[in-house]
């Protein structure tokens, strides 16, 4: 069954997009329902929206959207924030559930914004808090009885590296601790089954595989059986109970409601809900083989075509998420040649060239038509050339 929904996006004409693991495409419905309700209740029912509009819903609204592609029940799954602030925020909550323990446990791989995100929560609380950081492939050994927390990014940024979501779980409960997975590169990229991995929390992004728009807002999860019990550490007005009472004290609203702190970022929800109306009959696990077979083809026609490329994801599909990464010494150089060709990928320090496979507008002669223009680029040594090697502030 294909998944491909290629007349829904806005791509522009010469361009083959591998860069939707950072940021999606406007999905065509996005800029029209976004301008009506700028226009029609912004404009029109000014702060009458937030009841009019349901503007106040929106966040638990979508949530249920997010969470009905990342295996979570409805109810569990609220927006706000950006991914930074929700991994702060599901990590002091974690750490309140195991008041005996000190250590938050997480890889050398994770994100950075995950890493400082602790860093910053174990500098504030003192108390002989600690983040621990090991290898990827060393986090089971490193699960013990001490542990608070264990932190992860199911997959890379860097190499697309996945990580057993379910297995590592089941290891972090049986040594007594709170396990909470980002899913920035799994939510809209692969079947995600949030309410079987039993994790207590999960985060994530909405900007990329999910295609929300620069700047759209995070997701926390909160395990059902917990929503009422955790405490939000980032107490805001609109996570209280009630805050049209203005009490001066606060008290933790229902559920999954106490993870909001402030007020939406409406326009871009509204842009969101847009882009998540595109995910209601997308079938995920045909969307993963869709996505599996892509990448395998981009390899084999890259290590078939492009020898100067090493490559640095996982060999085995499994093993992968929906991103696949090449090493080469002037990658930065390389993939601005690459993108000035219309190729959009993207480059991570100190040498990878990433490449993010979506089958809902990929496909295989979009493949083709990248390595080819990636063997030239490479064969020629186009690359090769000042203007190219400049790095700009985002790369
Ligand atoms: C993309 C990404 C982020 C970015 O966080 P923002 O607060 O949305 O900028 C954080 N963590 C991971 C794992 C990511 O992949």
């Amino acid at each position: 069954m294909s998944v491909l929904k290629k007349d829904q996006f806005v791509l522009p004409k010469g361009v083959i997009y591998l860069d939707g693991n950072s940021l999606g495409p406007l999905p065509k419905a996005a800029a029209a329902r976004v301008q009506e309700m700028i226009t029609d209740e912004w404009g029109e029912m000014l702060i009458r929206g937030w009841n009019k509009a349901a503007w106040m819903e929106q966040p638990a609204r979508v949530g249920n959207m997010v969470a009905g592609i990342v295996g979570a029940p409805e109810g569990s799954v609220v927006m706000g924030d950006t991914l930074s602030i929700k991994v702060f925020q599901a990590l002091a909550s974690a750490l309140k559930l195991r008041p005996g323990r000190k250590v938050i446990l997480s890889d050398n791989g994770n994100f950075p914004s995950d890493l400082y995100m602790a860093e910053g929560l174990v500098g504030l609380l003192e108390q002989g808090y600690e983040l621990r950081t090991v290898a990827p492939e060393e986090v089971t050994e490193a699960i013990g009885e001490d542990i608070a927390a264990v932190m992860l990014t199911e997959v890379d940024y860097r190499t697309g590296r996945k990580h057993d979501m379910k297995a590592i779980t089941e290891l972090a409960h049986a040594n007594g601790a709170v396990m909470i997975w980002d899913l920035a590169h799994s939510a809209g990229a692969l079947p995600v089954d949030l309410a079987g991995s039993n994790c207590e929390f999960a985060v994530g992004c909405t900007y990329k595989y999910l295609n929300g728009g620069p700047g759209a807002p995070g997701f926390i999860y909160v395990r059902p059986d917990l929503a009422d019990e955790v405490q939000p550490a980032l107490a805001g007005w609109l996570g209280h109970r009630q805050p049209f009472a203005f009490e001066q004290n606060y008290q933790p609203g229902q559920g999954i409601e106490r993870m909001r702190v402030g007020t939406p970022p409406v326009i871009q929800l509204t842009a969101l809900e847009v882009a998540m109306e595109l995910w209601a009959d997308v079938d995920m696990q045909a969307l993963r083989e869709a996505s599996v077979a892509l990448q395998e083809q981009f390899i084999e026609e890259i290590e078939r075509d492009v020898p100067q490329l090493t490559l640095a994801s996982p060999r085995n599909s499994a093993e992968r998420g929906s991103q696949v990464s090449f090493r080469f010494e002037e990658g930065y150089a390389a993939m601005q040649a690459v993108i000035d060709r219309g190729v959009i990928g993207d480059f991570r320090a100190p040498d990878i060239m990433r490449f993010g496979f979506t089958p809902l507008y990929l496909d295989a002669e979009d493949v083709s038509k990248a390595v080819a223009i990636i063997r030239d680029v490479m064969e020629n040594r186009l690359w090769d050339n000042e203007k190219y090697k400049t790095r700009a502030r985002v790369t």
